[in-house]
């Protein structure tokens, strides 16, 4: 394909791969588990085994790599399998920069199970450059890990302030892009070393598909080990997921423009209901991280918003038993709109305020989306 497609263009066409034996426009999938050796026992096709890689995951990656500006790009069979190979790819014994508010799974293993792997980490105020400058420690910190917008509050982290004070202490940056989407931010372009993806949201888009992404700046020792931990635990994605998530990623730009105009509105509207105590959304210039979001974000905000509902958790509660078109579920980014208790979720520990409700945006006609809110408010 032309070097000068724009990323709507890669994303539509599936990276543009036409089967050469049948002229199928829609990519094959590729179920093989095993590869046919040249008669010199080479494997000149690039493929041997299913577990190291196959086909179909191979463009996915592809297609990711160009929306990411990636040099490399690996799917994995979560999320949760590629954000902990990207910690678990770096040179241990080691120290961390994460989150003190992220995806609470990761901030769990993290805190909780990544210590006697050899990864201790110390999680920090991350829309703050200052606080994320003073807890690195130069030589030892390999990694900062930033969130941005970070879950459940949307906390913005400034990612070209916090990678130069990465680099200065000889560390990487890795960035979860999941709710950003390539379509709003590309990290890598803003100095990010790593970006990781729940392609099980946003990118996939329609809540059947579980798979993660890593896109990497550089091909350099981490990306291999990374590959190689893949191969080794076997946690590639499956032929018939990559398939989907090729389809899904088609209509990414459209999918994840429409659904930040309608979570702009909903923000806006929100705001202005005595029945809410605050909408947590970067798109609106109340929010402590709408600057720096502007500035890094292109074409919307995102299609994930909070609200902290008046009378505590059981108003927000009831709340969610009331609604009748967003559907009360946990996970994020699919086409139909989701809606849940966050806090509930996390369970104890967890820095969400318990009043918060979690909205994930989908395609549905926005104008339906508030109507069932207003009423469910009560
Ligand atoms: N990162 C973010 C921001 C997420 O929302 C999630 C899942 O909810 C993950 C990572 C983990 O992804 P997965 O559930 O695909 O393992």
């Amino acid at each position: 394909m032309p070097k000068t497609m724009k990323p709507e263009t890669i994303a539509a066409q599936a990276g543009g791969v036409v089967d050469e034996a049948t002229g199928a426009i829609v990519p094959a999938i590729h179920t093989a588990t095993t590869f046919i050796r040249d008669p010199d026992n080479q494997y000149r096709r690039g493929f041997g085994y299913g577990r190291p890689d196959t086909p179909t995951v191979r463009q996915a990656e592809a297609v990711l790599q160009a929306l990411e500006g990636a040099d490399a790009c690996l799917m994995f069979g979560s999320g949760m399998a590629a954000a902990t190979s990207a910690f678990l790819a770096l040179a241990r014994p080691t120290h961390v920069v994460a989150p003190l508010v992220m995806y609470w799974a990761l901030k769990k293993w993290l805190a909780e199970d990544a210590r006697e792997l050899g990864i201790e980490a110390t999680f920090v105020d991350a829309t703050s450059p200052e606080a994320i400058r003073a807890a690195v420690r130069r030589g030892q910190t390999r990694m900062v890990w930033i969130e941005t917008p970070a879950n459940p509050m949307w906390g913005v982290s400034d990612i070209a302030a916090v990678a130069s004070i990465a680099h200065d202490a000889g560390a990487l940056l890795g960035v979860d892009s999941t709710v950003a989407t390539p379509v709003l931010t590309r990290p890598l372009a803003l100095g990010a070393d790593i970006v990781m993806h729940s392609a099980t949201k946003y990118l996939n888009g329609h809540s059947d598909v579980l798979a993660g992404a890593l896109a990497f700046a550089r091909k350099d020792d981490v990306f291999e080990k990374a590959a190689r931990m893949r191969t080794n635990l076997g946690a590639v994605l499956a032929p018939f997921e990559a398939a989907l998530l090729i389809r899904g990623m088609r209509t990414l730009h459209v999918r994840v423009r429409h659904e930040s105009a309608s979570a702009l509105m909903l923000a806006r509207r929100l705001a202005q209901d005595p029945r809410i105590a605050e909408v947590l959304y970067p798109g609106l210039q109340s929010h402590a991280g709408h600057e720096v979001a502007a500035r890094q974000m292109q074409g919307g905000f995102g299609g994930m918003l909070s609200v902290r509902v008046e009378g505590g958790e059981a108003a927000a509660i009831r709340t969610a038993a009331n609604v009748k078109i967003w559907k009360r579920a946990t996970s994020l980014g699919g086409v139909e709109s989701l809606l849940e208790h966050r806090a509930s979720v996390e369970g104890p520990g967890t820095p969400c305020p318990a009043d918060l409700l979690r909205l994930s945006v989908g395609l549905e006609d926005p104008g339906d989306l508030l109507l069932d809110l207003e009423q469910a408010l009560g």
